[in-house]
């Protein structure tokens, strides 16, 4: 990404994940700079023989059935602006249903958006509408290995194991409002001790970042995650807990849910 506008507009949506305002400007920005692209699909609106559906004879050229012969297709940038300003209204929508505020009217429109956003991700052209498996593909992720559920046109939760997450997941929150983690194994934490005058701390086992957590954050984090009337969980030496106090230095507004043990 180079275009300062995008990369502005970006992070307005990744500074307030619950407001649709952000998204909705970026998909008017997208709608604008959109264009037309060549057909990657045929030669001049045509396709030799591949129109299996056709009676036409083996081996004729067909109609393409991708550009309808024209050879020029959109470049889905408005397409992607559609998603967006399709799954806001979706998100919209389900709040108030979740509310009970729903009214029939928006019973049949939500039937007409879930519709029209499975068209956008299944038909027309998923690589641009939602661009995220490719993306994921050229951070080294393996797409398989992780459960995206996306809101509002961007990714908003992530399910991955441990170890995706501690190496990834400052990309994946550079580009995408992630309010949500879940860790399917639990991060292997380590406690470095005191030496040299340092205080000793706790770190992720293998974190490129360094991210750590010394003994004193870590007895005022479970002090205030400890519900009421429980015991200390910092009164013993080791608590999985210290995995989420660590997970949660990768930003503020993210809810994180690991394994435990
Ligand atoms: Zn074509």
């Amino acid at each position: 990404m180079t275009d300062p506008d995008e990369a502005a507009l970006l992070a307005a949506i990744i500074a307030a994940p619950a407001d649709d305002t952000p998204r909705l400007v970026y998909a008017d920005w997208l709608q604008e700079q959109a264009a037309d692209a060549t057909c990657g699909e045929c030669d001049a609106g045509r396709v030799f023989g591949r129109d299996v559906q056709s009676l036409r004879p083996a081996g004729a050229w067909h109609t393409c059935r991708r550009c309808g012969g024209s050879g020029r297709l959109s470049d889905g940038r408005a397409g992607r602006a559609e998603f967006i300003r399709v799954q806001c209204e979706l998100a919209a929508l389900n709040d108030r249903h979740r509310r009970g505020d729903a009214t029939p009217a928006d019973a049949e429109r939500l039937e007409a958006l879930r519709r029209r956003e499975g068209q956008l991700t299944m038909t027309v052209y998923p690589r641009e509408i939602w661009p995220t498996f490719d993306w994921l593909r050229g951070l080294g992720i393996n797409p398989d290995a992780c459960t995206l559920d996306s809101r509002g046109g961007w990714i908003a939760a992530v399910t991955c194991d441990a170890a995706v997450w501690i190496a990834h997941g400052d990309a994946i929150r550079a580009r995408h409002p992630v309010t949500a983690v879940r860790l399917t194994t639990a991060p292997e934490v380590g406690w470095v001790p005191p030496a040299h005058g340092r205080d000793g701390y706790f770190a992720f086992a293998r974190d490129p970042a360094a991210r750590r957590i010394t003994w004193a954050e870590y007895r005022a984090g479970c002090a205030a995650h400890a519900p009421p009337g429980e015991p200390d969980p910092s009164a013993s030496e080791y608590n999985p807990d210290v995995g989420v106090l660590l997970a949660c230095r990768f930003g503020g507004g993210v809810a994180f849910e690991v394994p435990p043990g």
